[in-house]
């Protein structure tokens, strides 16, 4: 056996890499949190050949001071968090000091970015062995563009697991959708080799929000969904957003969202008290369509369980399961008879 040494940045980021970034949706679902994080109004995405040749991000956020540049690239150092107790109340969608350490390991990785009190834009790139990084003057608005190409040039194993432009691209897109659907107040715009595939404007009224739905899922999921926003007194739950209605039911569960505060997760509980809600009025094997939000106290809710951050560990589960089951089966009973009806398949 060699004796021991330590691994090099890029070596250690790469392999951190291997938990955070799997494909370009990984990329682009870490780059738009960071957006979200910084407080963007305005995200735009280019995309080429499935996000593996280019993914090109832009924000109007915060933008990142001149000398933070390079500790962005760097591994485990976060603006979100400073304490352990930080954790127990997170409000931001980042806080582990990964991402852009692990994404500029394995790309070709450009930042730049100025804040709205710089009267100067900088940039850092990084796709050097010791992952070094040189500060550089650039010509930016306030806000911050980050420039991935060529995902995995120098990772060609996992560069082999990569899909297909059209694979890889349905991924990226159900990223951003995702995303939009977290934040109406926030618009988006997604391009894929030069082509417009989604132009969102920021969504501030009923009707605004409506239209955003009806162009990520489609016209039908808004026309047979119920619009419901409920709040539970003794506890401060909430439950809001549409549930489709049972004749809506599909053949896969490919339209089912659900936000805990703000943030798409997926959880067995959640799962669990929906499907029962739905079990009386669904034909075994279809499944429900809905976009729910549920707002709780932070500090009831842990989201550092993984690093992609997709699960959730709830204080008191069984609080929350009951609450959004009797909150859907009390929407669903009170339909009209037509509309509870199972449809058939
Ligand atoms: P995390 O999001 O977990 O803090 P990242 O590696 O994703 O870690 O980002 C590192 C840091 O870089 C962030 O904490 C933030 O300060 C800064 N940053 C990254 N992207 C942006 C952005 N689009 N706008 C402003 N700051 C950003
Ligand atoms: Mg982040």
């Amino acid at each position: 056996m060699a004796a021991i040494h330590l691994l090099s940045p890029q070596l250690a980021n790469q392999i951190a890499a291997g938990e955070v970034v799997e494909r370009p949706a990984s990329v682009v679902k870490e780059l738009l949190e960071n957006s979200l994080d910084s407080g963007a109004d305005r995200i735009e995405l280019d995309i080429e050949q499935g996000g593996v040749k280019l993914i090109r991000l832009r924000d109007n956020g915060s933008g990142i001071e001149k000398d933070d540049l390079p500790l962005a690239l760097s591994r485990h150092a976060t603006s979100k968090i400073l304490q352990l107790e930080d954790l127990e109340a997170v409000g931001s969608l980042g806080f582990r000091g990964e991402a852009l350490a692990s994404i500029s390991s394995v790309s070709r990785f450009t930042l730049t970015s100025r804040t709205s009190t710089q009267d100067a834009a900088w940039s850092v790139s990084a796709q050097g062995r010791d992952m070094s990084t040189e500060v550089v003057p650039a010509a930016h608005p306030a806000g911050t563009t980050v420039e991935m190409r060529d995902l995995f040039f120098n990772t060609p194993a996992r560069r082999k697991f990569l899909k297909t432009e059209k694979t890889e691209f349905r991924h990226l897109e159900e990223v951003v959708k995702r995303l939009a659907l977290s934040r109406y107040d926030v618009g988006f715009g997604l391009r894929h080799n030069a082509k417009v595939v989604h132009q969102l404007r920021p969504a501030d009224t009923e009707i605004a929000r409506e239209q955003r739905l009806g162009q990520l899922l489609g016209k039908a999921f808004v026309e047979q969904s119920v619009a419901l926003d409920v709040v539970a007194e003794a506890s401060g739950l909430r439950l809001w957003g549409w549930m489709g209605l049972p004749t809506f039911s599909r053949s896969l569960p490919d339209q089912q969202y659900f936000f805990v505060n703000g943030r798409v997760i997926r959880d067995k509980v959640v799962t669990h008290a929906v499907r029962q809600a739905y079990q009386d009025v669904l034909f075994h094997g279809r499944h429900p369509a809905y976009v729910l939000y549920l707002e709780l106290d932070p500090a009831l809710v842990d989201v550092n369980v993984h690093p992609t951050k997709h699960e959730v560990r709830f204080r008191e589960s069984r609080l929350v399961h009951d609450f959004i089951f009797r909150t859907l089966f009390r929407v669903i009973a009170d339909l009209r008879p037509q509309d509870q009806a199972p449809a058939q398949a």
